[in-house]
């Protein structure tokens, strides 16, 4: 019943009478019971209560439910990193003989993890582009295919996803939409609100925002039926003999989903995350809808800078009108979007470099969507071992500079990237 900024703030936690005010760090392995028969039943999945931090903590859990509260979830879980997240999602429905879509345009971990890892374990994959016509996505679906996987806004290209397109032929065709809701946060986008089923995150990045943890988050929309198909989804409408033949769905309705991921995956995989990380999360929260509007205007302000100046010469921000997902932008993210950007210096690498080495405030790291702003370039950093033909098809140009722009002052920003363009072209 309230906004966003209150849930933020209150979102997960409710402390009764003389309770502590902050989410409390519970830093225990274990929880003490009377009686043998009542941890007979925890284990049974008779009754519910904490028994191992591995598959449940009180300090995680109250944060995994503010999370969950803001993307109008169902359920969700903390894991121990967004990567451990995606893996989650995507092992909790697909076995080895199963396949599932991604669209080109995601996170570099992510196509690793699809591409490389999960086919080694029998885990197949069709890529397509975030532009496919809804007859290209379609016709990628086979039989086994278990989910269409995208993000909402891809890091780093910037693409912005047509959620209700991608979520009517998910649907039509019986399939969950499975979305990488990191870089806009549940501030600036709600992907349930436009379909999606389950939606992931790299808490690492804006949720966080300090750089100074890893954390990863599942959400249930408890709003897919996995009955639709029996077959396609056997591993959550068939008896699970890890658990004496319970059906997931039988027993946990509509939050089957993400009980089957808590109780199987967290028991024999564990990526779970620590109380004292959850509790910096969950307080770095409080601030979210602060910051996340602030390094959405900056990256705003800076972007419409280097567009006014000849020596750049292409910038890529979908919140500009010259940007070819600026209609979406502004459906789907009408608030603005997060603080990452990219351009193109009108330069050869040498004077892209230089450039890079004089900026004096925004600092060199790889890391993205924290509180002070950093620069990559891709040619000598994440695209370090590609040949010139092959930065050439990533689109990846000798130029192109990634800025993730921080919550300093804009001036001190824009007056930092001014004085090493100033440099590098002097
Ligand atoms: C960083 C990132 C990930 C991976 O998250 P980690 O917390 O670093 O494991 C996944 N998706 C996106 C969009 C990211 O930016």
């Amino acid at each position: 019943m309230y906004q966003l900024e209150t849930n933020c703030i209150h979102g997960g936690y409710s402390p009764k009478n003389g309770e502590s005010r902050q989410i409390p760090i519970i830093p225990s392995t274990t929880f003490k019971y009377e009686s043998t028969e009542q941890m007979g039943r925890l284990f049974d999945l008779a009754e519910s209560g904490y028994f191992y931090s591995r598959v449940g903590n009180p300090t995680c859990d109250h944060v995994a439910a503010r999370i969950t509260k803001l993307e109008g979830g169902a359920a969700g879980i903390l894991t121990s990193s967004g990567q451990a997240a995606i893996f989650y999602a995507i092992v909790n429905l697909c076995k080895a003989g199963d396949h599932l879509i991604c669209t080109n345009e995601v996170y570099g971990g992510t196509y690793n993890l699809i591409a490389v890892t999960l086919k080694k374990f029998g885990i197949e994959s069709t890529f397509l582009s975030v532009n496919s016509t809804n007859d290209e996505i379609k016709k990628a679906i086979q039989p086994n295919t278990k989910l269409i996987y995208a993000e909402t806004v891809s890091n780093p290209s910037l693409a912005i996803l047509d959620i209700e397109r991608f979520a009517k032929v998910a649907h039509e065709n019986n399939l969950p939409l499975v979305i990488d809701n990191t870089f806009p946060t549940p501030i600036n986008c709600q992907p349930i609100k436009y379909g999606a089923d389950i939606v992931i995150h790299s808490a690492t990045k804006y949720l966080d925002g300090h750089s100074s943890l890893i954390c990863g988050v599942v959400i249930d929309s408890g709003k897919f039926n996995w009955e639709c198909d029996k077959v396609r989804f056997a591993e959550l409408c068939e008896p699970d003999e890890s658990y004496h033949g319970l059906i997931y769905t039988k027993q946990f309705g509509n939050i089957a989903y993400i009980v089957k991921m808590i109780v199987q995956l967290m028991r024999d995989i564990g990526a779970c995350n620590s109380a004292n990380n959850a509790y910096m999360l969950g307080t770095h929260i409080e601030s979210l809808p602060l910051r996340i509007k602030k390094h959405s205007d900056n990256a705003l302000a800076v972007a419409k800078f280097l567009e006014g100046d000849k020596r750049i010469k292409s910038v890529n921000c979908p919140m500009l009108p010259s940007s070819k997902y600026y209609d979406l932008a502004k459906k789907y993210l009408p608030n603005g979007i997060c603080g990452v950007i990219s351009f193109e210096l009108n330069a050869s690498k040498e004077k892209t470099i230089k450039f890079l080495d004089s900026l004096k405030l925004i600092s060199i790291a790889t890391h993205v969507a924290d509180a002070k702003s950093c620069a990559l370039h891709p040619a000598s950093h994440t695209h370090r071992q590609l040949s010139p033909v092959e930065l050439k098809a990533a689109g990846v140009s000798e130029g192109l500079i990634r800025i993730s722009v921080g919550i300093e002052n804009e001036n001190d920003i824009i007056s930092d990237i001014k004085q090493a363009l100033d440099i590098a072209f002097s």
